[in-house]
């Protein structure tokens, strides 16, 4: 419901119980309370700089982390991550339409394989995002990810939930914690990484993930380098491996009825970034879902995007968690 709806409805009630009042004896009737104002549709012109200021960086963009070199003397370092939503978005949603639920059981059931074996056959690692209830629902995709040991997996949320729209800091807490637990019985080791569902922080969620102690974060976008995270115009020592989206496949391929309809033209926007990140010597990282870019069309373009990339040279290709590292030890040796 809308905020004018709401204040119309308010002001019913409020006219309701003031004509209720009015038909009985005086004795006891008590003023009926003003209808609230409807909130200020732009409610930042009214605002000062200092709140401004504090709204704008709860969470910032700090320390640019852009190593002098990569290692093994690679000019460019690509991260190549999927997000295993599957259903997960639809479930937290309740939404049990069968079309939608099984455009995402696709991605469990042929959308990570066939990209599993095309990393195989690139030997080229990945990082992949999971939310907990995705890995408990089809039990077989994480041994499926670790047996190539190269992979990592890291933590997406429990079901994909939109954490603004919860802004629920226990009810986030609790959900973080057990999806943190859940990946880290069914992965055997605890992961250090952290991508917010949807790419979207509420103004709990840098605190939470922080106070977890994760190594890095990938759900923000302040520039094209890694960088450190502050929290209130203070470091917290996380790490940010920026996301955007002209590099992820949702955009081009999320539409439920048919959206870009040739993957040569995604695979172009995705090649132009790659090549100046080449010239710039920066870091590339591509975001990409099983359920939309498992399919066979689509798998052959990125097929085609890492033998390009290949062709280069000079390419590291790692996880977000060796990227990290590298990275974090910018923050701790005080080079940049
Ligand atoms: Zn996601």
């Amino acid at each position: 419901m809308n905020a004018f709806r709401l204040a119309v409805l308010g002001s019913v009630v409020v006219a309701v119980a003031f004509a209720a009042g009015c038909s009985q004896d005086r004795v006891g009737a008590q003023t009926p309370a003003a209808a609230p104002p409807p909130p200020h549709p732009l409610p930042g012109v009214t605002k000062s700089l200092e709140q401004l200021e504090s709204e704008m960086f709860h969470v910032g963009a700090g320390r640019r982390l852009k190593p002098p070199s990569w290692p093994g003397g690679n000019r460019v370092a690509v991260a190549l991550s999927f997000d295993v939503d599957n259903a997960t978005m639809a479930l937290s949603q309740g939404n049990l339409d069968y079309e939608v639920l099984s455009r995402g059981e696709y991605g469990a059931v042929d959308g990570l394989p066939r990209l599993l074996r095309l990393l195989d056959a690139q030997q080229v690692p990945a990082s992949f995002f999971i939310p907990a209830v995705s890995a408990l629902l089809h039990p077989q995709m994480v041994p499926e990810i670790l047996a190539r040991n190269r992979h990592e997996i890291g933590v997406h949320g429990w079901i994909h939930e939109r954490l603004p729209l919860l802004n629920d800091e226990k009810e986030e807490q609790r959900l973080l914690t057990q999806s943190i637990e859940t990946l880290t019985k069914v992965m055997g080791k605890r992961p250090v990484g952290y991508r917010a569902p949807s790419w979207k922080f509420s103004r709990y969620t840098l605190k939470q993930i922080v106070d977890a102690g994760f190594l890095y974060d990938s759900s923000l976008m302040a520039s094209d380098d890694g960088y450190e995270v502050n929290l209130d115009g203070k470091p917290t020592g996380l790490v940010e491996l920026p996301i955007e989206r002209i590099v992820d496949d949702a955009p081009y391929f999320g539409a439920a009825d048919g959206s870009m309809p040739s993957p040569e033209h995604v695979l172009e926007v995705f090649r132009s970034e790659f090549d100046v990140a080449w010239d710039e010597r920066g870091l590339y990282v591509l975001t990409m879902h099983p359920h939309y870019m498992g399919h066979r069309s689509r798998v052959a373009a990125l097929d085609r995007l890492i033998r390009h990339m290949k062709s280069k040279g000079g390419v590291w290709f790692a996880t977000h968690e060796d990227i990290a590292r590298h990275l974090k030890a910018m923050l701790t040796t005080g080079t940049n």
